[in-house]
């Protein structure tokens, strides 16, 4: 059962540079909930998530997480707030390998998991443990992205599309992780275009169309709303 919200988000609007790209994005997430933003591509959900995580130049609104307004913070005390990102690109450091890419972010808070405990997660990155960045497979990458932020005390997890250009097997896998994270009180916030990897993991979702979110339903409202879908999304 969801708690209280963990992160409210009002009105957002961002911008790079010039161009205004979120005009009044509205969400919350609970917590121990799994949140997925679906919408269209260049519909705002990347530019949504790196709102939250204050990489984004400009931006207005309010984003409140803990009860605490962050709409002006960096990212590195939004980072120590425990939020984390994980990028679609998932930025895994070629030339480093394994053990050093899990090591290599900062600890932020009390709380990281142990190494031991990544391995029961991703038992495939003990297996790769001195394996280059270059030459893990793209599951093994994202595993390896996951695994990272997990290591730096993070308890709100962002991610951004996990399972794009993944076989089956491997977005299975990554669905039994993301609800093993659940489990253990994690709360996630899911950018997805594949619906059907989203509905096997959310527990509710909002649409994101044209830099605004422009409806929200629970899992259990979904066969309500696949008209919906069909529209905004083609599912
Ligand atoms: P996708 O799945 O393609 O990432 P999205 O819903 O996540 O879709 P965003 O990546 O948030 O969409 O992009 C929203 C809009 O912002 C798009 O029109 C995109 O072209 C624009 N945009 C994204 N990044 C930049 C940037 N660095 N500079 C300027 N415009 C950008």
């Amino acid at each position: 059962a969801a708690g209280a919200d963990v992160l409210t988000v009002k009105d957002l609007q961002a911008w790079y540079g010039e161009s205004h790209i979120l005009h009044g994005i509205n969400f919350n997430v609970k917590a121990g909930e799994v949140v997925t933003l679906l919408g269209r591509n260049g519909a705002g959900k990347t530019t949504t998530l790196k709102s939250v995580m204050g990489v984004i130049g400009k931006r207005a609104g309010s984003i409140r997480f803990d009860n605490q307004e962050i709409i002006r913070a960096t990212s590195d005390k939004i980072a120590r707030l425990g939020i984390a990102f994980c990028p679609e690109e998932r930025g895994i450091f070629a030339s480093l390998d394994v053990r050093e890419n899990l090591l290599l972010p900062p600890v932020v808070r009390p709380g990281g998991l142990p190494l031991d405990q990544i391995f029961t997660l991703f038992p495939n990155l003990k297996e790769r443990l001195t394996s280059q960045g270059t030459k893990l497979s793209g599951g093994e990458q994202q595993m390896l992205a996951i695994a990272r932020i997990l290591r730096t005390g993070a308890r709100f997890l962002m991610l951004d599309e996990p399972t794009e250009g993944l076989a089956p097997v491997i977005i299975q896998q990554i669905g039994h992780t993301i609800a093993r994270l659940k489990s253990q009180g994690f709360t996630i916030l899911l950018v997805e275009q594949n619906f059907r990897f989203a509905s096997t993991v959310a527990d509710r979702y909002y649409i994101v169309e044209h830099g605004k979110v422009i409806d929200g339903f629970a899992n259990s409202e979904l066969s309500a709303n696949m008209d919906k879908l069909h529209t905004y999304l083609g599912v």
